[in-house]
């Protein structure tokens, strides 16, 4: 089941919560004070991803070109 993020509108409260497909539409209650006004936040997708492997393949070839010399 996917995990989502919600925002309650009355105390700002973010809380996460598994939903399944079917309930995805759903707002669920806030856990803090209960309220309704829950707004789904679009996931957050971590910033792990590595986008410097450009930067890698240049320094692994510079490193080859030196034990070639
Ligand atoms: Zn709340």
């Amino acid at each position: 089941m996917p995990i989502y993020e919600y925002i309650c509108e009355a105390c700002g409260q973010e809380f996460e919560k598994m939903m399944r497909f079917s309930e995805a539409d759903l707002s669920p209650l806030c856990p803090t004070c209960g309220s309704e006004e829950t707004h789904k936040q679009i996931s957050r997708v971590s910033a792990g991803f590595g986008f410097s492997g450009g930067g890698d393949d240049s320094m692994s070839s510079c490193g080859g070109g030196g034990r070639f010399t």
